[in-house]
């Protein structure tokens, strides 16, 4: 009973402030909508300000009702009875051993990708579409669909079934082993990423020869950076969005820039752009980051370790464990479940380290590119992406991975 009390108050109280926060930031944009903070005055028109203005409104407004969705999703499989039942009926089917855990999750995995399925339809071809962002069509987004069930299945089935048995049968330190599991997992995975995966989903042709393949090559060479290659993808079929990114470990490093973002930033803006993602590397985010990330997942095996025999932790979310002693994908499930309702806590932590190192790579590409190219990029790129302006400090502050563009803005100006 107690482990339910804490389960619901962390719920209401995730939910609130996600709840909360949203409505702030919704009206904090509405009515900073028909005046464009100063400093953009002469870049941005007020047509655009506004459109930025009402593109954010919508996805907040979106994002509000799936949260409540999703909110009744969770509640359902837990203390409503809907795990239980799955996991019954699933027995009765297929009896007692790894073959019904795995179907158990998988019954999950479908029940909420079908109920996420209208959101990504409607994010893609009414909200992206109404702002002129959408350069997907239908049949692209069926065959990305089933792509993704594919690749899903053929890399999380074999995982799932390795760490199930681990569960089953490596004794009580089978956290531990599940995570050395886990960490070559996901180093696999960046590793097969920018070769493999990448590909079943986008074209990429290397940057063609001419000023702007000089020039990013000069900035490689002054920030003493080695890389396997620049490649151009083809965003423009999904999306008008424009982006850079860097991809893959060690030696198989890529530098892949979105066509969108080439077509639209002169060679000195692209410049910058991939100096503020050097930064990112060469003051040691990406490695940090991921340092952290195989840190925490130790932390929340070690967790999970525990959780999984304490029969509270069943009972009291709904759940009867099987008398036989195997729960390990009950366990699972349960966990993948609640957990994001306490992880929510740590949103902030996680916002405010990510913009701390945002300012990082920007100081870094002030001082190895331009600041005044990435100032303009940041313009255009923010008026392309219609992103807001004037976000609501505190959504800021909880939820943004990036500092607000007139304090980014600010910070270059000095470093100039
Ligand atoms: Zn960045």
């Amino acid at each position: 009973m107690t482990f339910t009390i804490i389960f619901l108050s962390a719920f209401f109280l995730s939910f609130g402030i996600r709840y909360w926060l949203a409505q702030r930031q919704i009206r904090y944009v509405a009515q900073h909508r028909d005046v464009i903070p100063a400093e953009f005055a002469t870049r941005i028109s007020l047509v655009e300000h506004q459109k930025a203005a009402d593109y954010t409104i919508a996805k907040l407004r979106l994002g509000t009702i799936e949260n409540i969705l999703s909110a009744i999703v969770l509640i359902s499989f837990t203390l409503l009875g809907g795990l239980e039942y799955l996991n019954q009926q699933l027995t009765q089917w297929l009896g007692n051993g790894i073959s019904q855990q795995i179907a158990l999750l998988c019954s999950i995995f479908i029940i909420t990708g079908v109920l996420d399925l209208p959101f990504s339809w409607y994010k893609q071809f009414k909200l992206e579409e109404a702002f002129g962002f959408n350069r997907m069509t239908l049949k692209l987004f069926c065959l990305d669909l089933l792509k993704g069930v594919v690749l899903g299945a053929a890399l999380g089935l074999p995982l799932l079934w390795v760490i199930l048995s681990l569960m089953a049968e490596a004794g009580p330190l089978w956290w531990l082993w599940t995570w050395f599991v886990w960490t070559a997992f996901n180093g696999l995975l960046l590793w097969l990423f920018p070769t493999f995966i990448a590909p079943l989903f986008n074209k990429f042709k290397a940057l063609e020869d001419g000023p702007l393949k000089i020039q990013i090559e000069q900035l490689l060479k002054r920030c003493d950076f080695a890389s396997q290659g620049l490649f151009v993808m083809d965003g423009s079929t999904r999306s008008a969005h424009g982006n850079a990114y860097f991809t893959g470990i060690g030696k198989a490093k890529r530098i892949v820039f979105f066509d969108t973002l080439i077509e639209k930033l002169n060679p000195g803006e692209v410049e910058a752009v991939l100096a503020h993602e050097l930064g990112h590397f060469k003051r040691k985010h990406i490695r940090k980051r991921l340092l952290v990330s195989f840190a925490l997942s130790l932390v929340v095996l070690a967790l999970l370790g525990w959780l999984s025999g304490q029969p509270w932790f069943y009972f009291d979310l709904g759940v009867t464990p099987s008398l036989s002693g195997y729960n390990g994908g009950l366990a699972l499930a349960l966990f993948m479940l609640v957990s994001p309702v306490f992880g929510f806590f740590l949103t902030p932590l996680n916002s405010l380290a990510s913009r701390k190192h945002e300012y990082e790579a920007d100081n870094f590409a002030a001082e190895k590119s331009s600041a005044s190219d990435l100032i303009s990029a940041l313009v255009k790129l923010y008026q392309d992406n219609a992103s807001t302006l004037t976000p609501d400090p505190l959504y800021t502050a909880f939820y943004s991975s990036h500092p607000p563009a007139p304090l980014r803005i600010a910070n270059l100006k000095q470093s100039r």
